[in-house]
Formats: structure tokens, C-alpha cells, sequence
């Protein structure tokens, strides 16, 4: 189990993380001493403390105890699953509680184990073992189910969960949002002169200048298909979003990647079609933005490619504009 986790540690490149939440600093220590030549340890004497350094750091695992002034261990933990950033790391309680009543209170709550009181060293590091473990294991495969191997971009179904996820977002929220389809120019070209291999390297080096110019935590940056890429921009409005989409164009420019079989330039160069809606409405659907995106894309490469076209998508249930 041990080799397992520290191989899991290595791919991720980090060791994993411990929370230590007791109100008694003695039990903080004696669990830190076992722990800390394995893990990297944070320590919190409250609920409140755990619940601010969890979204901070966002621990692998928490050991929480139960009984804490202020918030208890059940509490802080049922709070911990109401909050998305921190609903999927596993809570193990420490208690001196022993009855039935209170192993189901503390799963009630969401947690997954319990140690009992006073600590045993070999079972709190056996049970830590596990749960880590388990909690990388499931980081690496959902990790793979959502990544683009050739890029590290975000995949087409994670794009597809985005946009419906980001739509209801910013229906509900009645902000705008935009969305950018990105083709590279001439790419079947491209590899009928430098070879497949170097298809794909470009491929990689085009996907990392796009996803350079996004910062904001909530934007999605995905390989669409083949030689093209989506961009879902929450919260976002045409002109934003037209401007960003120049500035990814000018990004692939700066690589100066040769391409000696374009008709639009010596170097790689991108088109992109952008759409925009100004509130997502009941009439408006995001498969209409993708639509929009498209048509606009396909307008780019018309006027002859390594450009950018805007334009938005009106939402007829919209009410209308006030005279
Ligand atoms: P346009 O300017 O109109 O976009 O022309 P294009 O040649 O870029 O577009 P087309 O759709 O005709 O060709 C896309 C090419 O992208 C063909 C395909 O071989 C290549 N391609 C798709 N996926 C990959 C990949 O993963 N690796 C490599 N090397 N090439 C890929
Ligand atoms: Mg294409
Ligand atoms: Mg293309």
C-alpha cells in the first residue's frame, strides 16, 4: 500500500495532505509526530480554523475530533460537504465516543472512518494509509477522465459538462457568457509536410500558448476534437471575449512555428469564431452558442483564415429593452 501511494505522490508531485483538527494541542502533537515523516501536516484547533485552511490548502485528508467547543467535528464535517472545493476530502474522526449511535452520526455527517481514543499508532497510520491512498487513486483516475493526454487540456466531455454547468450558472446568476471554437490553419498540410509526429508537438505547443491567456479560475480551456479547441468564458461579454480571443491568436503568432504549406501565413496561425449571449434565457440553449461559434469559425476561414469573428446570440424570451 505504502509503494502505491508514494507512487501516486510522485506522479502528482506533491506528498499528500494532512489536516490535524483537535481543540487539545496534545493530541495535535502526537498525531503530527506519527504523521509528519510521511506527510506534509497542517494543524487547526477549531472547526472554523479547519474549514478556513481547507479551502486554502485543501487537504487529502482530515482527522478531526469530535468534541470541540464552537463547531463540533460532525458539524465542521457536514459543512465541509456542503462546500463543492471541499466536499470530496475524507473526514476520519478521532473520539473517545464509542456507542453505535455515534458511528452513524459521524457517517450521517460524511465522514469515512473513526479512530478511537486514546490513539494506537499503528492503527492511525494504517487507517491513514488507506484513506489516502484511495483519495489519490480516485484524484488520478477522475483526473484522466477529464484531461486531454496530447495537451493536459481539459477533454471533449469535460467541455460538454462545463458548458451545461457554466450555462446554468450564468442563467441563473443572469450574467453573460462567451464561447470561443478555435481551428489551427492548414493543420492536414501542416502534417503532409512535417510529418505526423511534429503534427502532434504542434498540436501541444498551440494548446499551451491558448491556454496561457486564461487566468480566471472558472474558464474552461478544452481540445474539442482534432485540430480544434473551445473556450467557455463565464461571466464574460462579446467585446471581453473577442479581445482575449485576439490575444490567443497573437500568442500562437509569437511561437513563429514554420509552417512552409500555409496559404495564410509563414507560421501557424489560428481561426476562431466567437459567440456570445448576453443572459442565457429559457429560449437560448448553449448547443445554439456552439452553433454561433461554428458559423463564426467557418466565417473566419472564408475571409481567409488567421482572424477573428464575433458576434451574439439574441435570446428572444429575453424581456425586451426599455425604450
Ligand atoms: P482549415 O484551415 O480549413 O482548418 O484546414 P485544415 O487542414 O486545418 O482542416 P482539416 O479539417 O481539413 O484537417 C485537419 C487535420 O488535423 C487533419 C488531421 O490529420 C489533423 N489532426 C487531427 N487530429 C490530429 C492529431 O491528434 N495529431 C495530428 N498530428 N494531426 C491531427
Ligand atoms: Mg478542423
Ligand atoms: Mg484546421
Amino acid at each position: 500500500m505504502k509503494r502505491i501511494l508514494e507512487e501516486l505522490s510522485s506522479l502528482r508531485g506533491s506528498r499528500p495532505r494532512v489536516l490535524l483538527c483537535d481543540d487539545q494541542p496534545i493530541n495535535i502533537r502526537l498525531a503530527n509526530a506519527l504523521l509528519k515523516g510521511d506527510y506534509e501536516i497542517f494543524m487547526a484547533t477549531s472547526g472554523m480554523q479547519a474549514m478556513e485552511l481547507c479551502e486554502k490548502v485543501v487537504p487529502d485528508l482530515i482527522l478531526m475530533d469530535v468534541k470541540m467547543p464552537g463547531l463540533n467535528g460532525y458539524e465542521t464535517c457536514e459543512r465541509l460537504k456542503q462546500n463543492t472545493a471541499t466536499l470530496g476530502i475524507p473526514v476520519i474522526f478521532l473520539t473517545g465516543l464509542q456507542s453505535e449511535e455515534d458511528e452513524v452520526k459521524g457517517f450521517d455527517a460524511g465522514g469515512v472512518d473513526f479512530i478511537s481514543k486514546p490513539i494506537n499508532g499503528t492503527v492511525l497510520k494504517a487507517r491513514v494509509l488507506t484513506h489516502l491512498t484511495l483519495k489519490l487513486q480516485s484524484d488520478f483516475y477522475r483526473n484522466i477522465a477529464v484531461t486531454d493526454s496530447l495537451t493536459g487540456l481539459f477533454n471533449r466531455r469535460k467541455f460538454d459538462s462545463e458548458l451545461a454547468e457554466k450555462w446554468e450558472l450564468c442563467k441563473r446568476s443572469g450574467q453573460a457568457m462567451s464561447l470561443l471554437m478555435i481551428d489551427i490553419d492548414y493543420f492536414k498540410k501542416y502534417n503532409d509536410h512535417y510529418g505526423h509526429q511534429a503534427g502532434d508537438r504542434c498540436l501541444a505547443d498551440v494548446a499551451h500558448a491558448i491556454r496561457s491567456n486564461f487566468h480566471r479560475s472558472y474558464d474552461c480551456v478544452a481540445r474539442y476534437g482534432g485540430e480544434e479547441f473551445a473556450c467557455i468564458l463565464p461571466m464574460a461579454g462579446p467585446e471581453q471575449a473577442v479581445m482575449l480571443a485576439k490575444a490567443v491568436c497573437e500568442s500562437v503568432a509569437r511561437l513563429h512555428l514554420p509552417h512552409a504549406r500555409s496559404e495564410a501565413s509563414e507560421f501557424v496561425t489560428l481561426s476562431i469564431g466567437v459567440a456570445s449571449v448576453q443572459a442565457p434565457g429559457h429560449s437560448s440553449t448553449p448547443a445554439a452558442l456552439v452553433a454561433l461559434a461554428d458559423k463564426n469559425l467557418y466565417q473566419a476561414k472564408a475571409l481567409g483564415r488567421a482572424q477573428v469573428v464575433g458576434g451574439i446570440q439574441v435570446d428572444t424570451a429575453a424581456p425586451a429593452p426599455l425604450p
